[in-house]
């Protein structure tokens, strides 16, 4: 049998890295697309970078999509690269619009006329319920994006939907809610939260400053969400499904559970600060992954309490490292 080939855009990224490290321990042959920057940032797939095939492109740059695509022909491609901070898709929505939505048809392009047999993953989002329709969202729940990125991903959904049935593309919406590990920006909340904790915890600062508190989301662990994506690929059909957890949480909530991981009361080092609060701020957020568990055979396998440990107890290492 010959191995199969995967190229992950958006590697560098939190799910990339999870997704390669999926993906190789199934014997595929990974490539990784990277922009090409001026210094060499890949901390998060350090320890693969032996086990990967790294090649420059970017989803701004239509050949370099071609390119790459022609030179490692790919059996399934997982569309992961986004401008991906909501914040910053305020500060640069044309950019985001370039990247998260015009970027998904740059890719399907590619593969259209490169070679349409290749099975398609598009990470779509959460963000696309926005202002919610229903509770909990399904595939079927009506879209209302609060922010430029939500936009972005909405007419990237649309468009992957639009060329499954148009070209009869092999191409999946993965619509994914919230998902955390240690390896999340720092400037996600979540990431946020638990980073601040370990210094808190450590000695070397006595506060932190979130937004607004009582703003909930459905979070997942990465690891898991991952394999939901590949599980889409290998279905007979394409289709769309909601990955989430069902549960729902409140910022307060995760707070008080990281400075409980450390037995610390969170009351006591939390402030509140008008400047994290954002311009548009989405409903109550909870997935139904009904149709995941029934067609793809996929449930979380790490809980809300296990993700938040997890997340702390790696950045007390990363902080008592860094400390050392
Ligand atoms: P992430 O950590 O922000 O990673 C984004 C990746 O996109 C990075 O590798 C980044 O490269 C790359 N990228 C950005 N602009 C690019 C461009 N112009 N050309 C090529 N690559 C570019 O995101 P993530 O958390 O892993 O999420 C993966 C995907 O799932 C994203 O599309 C995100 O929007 C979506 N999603 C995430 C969640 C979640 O909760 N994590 C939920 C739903 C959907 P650099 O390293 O060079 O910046």
């Amino acid at each position: 049998m010959t191995q199969p080939v995967a190229l992950i855009t958006g590697i560098t990224g939190q799910d990339g890295s999870y997704l390669a490290e999926f993906l190789l321990a199934k014997a595929y042959k990974v490539v990784g697309m990277v922009r090409r920057t001026s210094v060499f940032h890949h901390h998060r797939i350090e320890h693969l970078l032996d086990q990967v095939v790294l090649e420059q492109a970017d989803l701004l740059d239509q050949t370099s999509l071609h390119s790459i695509i022609r030179n490692h022909r790919p059996s399934e491609i997982y569309n992961l690269a986004a401008q991906s901070f909501i914040p910053a898709s305020f500060e640069a929505p044309v950019l985001t619009g370039e990247t998260t939505a015009l970027g998904v048809t740059r890719m399907l392009e590619a593969v259209r006329e490169v070679d349409p047999s290749i099975r398609f993953y598009q990470a779509s989002s959460s963000e696309m319920f926005g202002k919610v329709r229903e509770v909990p969202q399904t595939e079927q729940t009506p879209f209302h994006p609060r922010s430029p990125y939500g936009a972005a991903k909405v007419y990237g959904h649309w468009i992957t939907v639009n060329y499954r049935e148009a070209y009869d593309l092999f191409a999946c919406s993965g619509i994914l809610f919230n998902h955390e590990s240690p390896r999340r920006g720092m400037e996600f909340v979540t990431r946020k939260i638990s980073y601040n904790v370990a210094c808190i915890k450590q000695g070397l600062q006595q506060e932190l400053a979130l937004g607004n508190l009582d703003t909930s989301r459905d979070w997942g662990y990465a690891p898991d969400y991952v394999r939901a994506m590949w599980l889409m690929l290998q279905q007979d059909e394409p289709d769309d499904y909601v990955v989430a957890t069902g549960e729902t949480h409140l910022i307060r909530e995760f707070a008080k559970a990281a400075f409980d991981v450390v037995d610390l009361d969170w009351r006591n080092h939390v402030v509140q600060d008008e400047r994290f609060m954002r311009e548009a701020d989405v409903d109550l957020l909870v997935g139904d992954a009904a149709k995941a568990g029934r067609k793809l055979g996929w449930e979380p396998a790490l809980d809300f309490a296990g993700l938040v440990t997890t997340m702390v107890e790696a950045d007390m290492e990363l902080v008592a490292f860094k400390r050392a």
